[in-house]
């Protein structure tokens, strides 16, 4: 049985990124991979301008100005933003009115701002001195023309949507999505809204659904599959055109989990077969040419915890994402953690700031079907392989999830 580590590295080094590119438009590019490095063309901002509103000076006339002998010096226009100055050029005993963006006219070097001022008529007295440059912001100072912006396999988040736009852009090529088929297997099951609900309800093929959404897939739901061989069968050569398939339940040692043999007949080749984790276990990963398959278990917790260290990963790469892995955190534990040697264990956990020191506690139960527990969670509590007891104040790796992913 292979570690969750070498699990991670056969999937990794059997997915292939799909290079095909995309244009979508500013409105959509959130979220996707950005498929070509972006340079700028131009300065941002393209002048230099006021980072305040207040009073363009020349820095030399006002250096005396304090609250109780101001400097006088005379307004002879006024600039908006989106205007310019139409004179010639700033003189000596001169200032210029001047708003937050506006671009500063020549001969100006620095800005006073309104609160340290006081105008009356076309005379402004200023009751502080500048330094050379103060409140200005320079052309180029956020991007520089010429320069590589956003590096290639960037996932697009708000901050890039601003800088896209700022750079003028509003196509962007991007990887395409792979297509993700889900399906979910097991006779109890009844789906959400339509179900007696003295029954299993379906939640499995929603949280793939929408993690695959989340990652970056285009996720495709193709039902329930009843445990018998020749449905299932049927099922997988129907979702051949996807490029990921990803089905729920059926893959432990129960009597109807056929997976493992239906995989085998139609021609995936199972890579990996149960991996040395909790929950988890009975994870399965496999190929056909360019097309992976992953048979995550039937439990609820089992199949987050599952996707997230396989099938997360496994869409990063494929969208051509430059940064799959998930970033690991170290907090304190609040309360002893035991378990037995030999899998790696997940535990669902709420970390806190304690102190400025991140501290973690467990939810609670940890049964695999215990769905409330990955709600609750901010985070997972990593423990390895080999330890059998964590003890209070001890530190432990956390990944973190849903609401405070990162
Ligand atoms: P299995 O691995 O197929 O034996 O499934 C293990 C258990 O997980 C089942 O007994 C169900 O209680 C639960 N389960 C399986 N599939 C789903 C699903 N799609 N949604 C919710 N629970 C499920
Ligand atoms: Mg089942």
């Amino acid at each position: 049985m292979l570690s969750v580590e070498k699990a991670l590295e056969v999937i990794i080094s059997n997915i292939s990124v799909k290079v095909q590119s995309e244009k979508t438009d500013i409105f959509n590019c959130y979220g996707r991979t950005l498929f070509n490095d972006i340079q700028s063309e131009f300065n941002v901002p393209p002048k230099d301008n006021s980072a305040m509103d207040g009073y363009a000076v020349l820095t030399d006339d006002i250096k005396q100005a304090t609250p109780g002998s101001p400097v006088s010096l005379k307004i002879i226009d006024e600039i908006q933003a989106g205007y310019e100055f139409k004179g010639e050029k700033l003189q000596s005993g001169n200032a210029i009115r001047i708003m937050t963006g506006a671009p500063i006219p020549e001969g100006a070097d620095s800005v006073i701002q309104f609160e340290e001022t006081e105008e009356s008529g076309d005379i402004v007295k200023i009751f502080k001195s500048t330094v050379k440059y103060e409140n200005i912001r320079f052309a180029g100072e956020d991007i520089k023309k010429g320069n590589t912006i956003l590096k290639k396999g960037t996932r697009i988040d708000s901050a890039e949507v601003g800088l896209l736009s700022s750079l003028n852009m509003n196509e962007i090529s991007v990887y395409v999505k792979p297509k993700v088929g889900i399906i979910s297997t097991g006779d109890e099951l009844a789906e959400p809204g339509f179900a007696d609900t003295g029954k299993i309800i379906n939640s499995n093929a929603y949280v793939i659904y929408s993690e695959v959404k989340k990652y970056g897939g285009e996720p495709f739901y193709e039902g329930i599959v009843k445990d018998n061989y020749d449905d299932v069968k049927k099922k997988f050569l129907k979702l051949m055109d996807n490029d990921i398939i990803i089905s729920s339940g059926g893959v432990s040692m129960g009597r109807y989990d056929f997976i493992p043999d239906v995989l085998k007949e139609i021609g995936i080749d199972i890579k990996i077969n149960k991996v040395l984790m909790k929950p988890g276990k009975p994870v399965i990963f496999g190929t056909a040419g360019e097309k992976v398959f992953f048979g995550l278990p039937g439990n609820p917790v089992s199949v987050m915890v599952s996707f997230l260290q396989f099938v997360r990963p496994a869409i990063l790469k494929m969208i051509g994402n430059n940064k799959i892995s998930k970033p690991l955190l170290k907090a304190k534990a609040k309360e002893e953690i035991i378990k037995k040697p030999g899998r790696k264990h997940f535990i669902r956990g709420i970390f806190t700031i304690e102190n400025g020191n991140l501290s973690v506690s467990t939810t609670g139960p940890q049964g695999s079907g215990i769905l409330t527990s990955m709600s609750s969670a901010n985070c997972l509590i990593i423990i390895p392989e080999e330890v059998e007891v964590v003890k209070i104040g001890e530190y432990v790796d956390i990944q973190l999830t849903g609401h405070s992913e990162i």
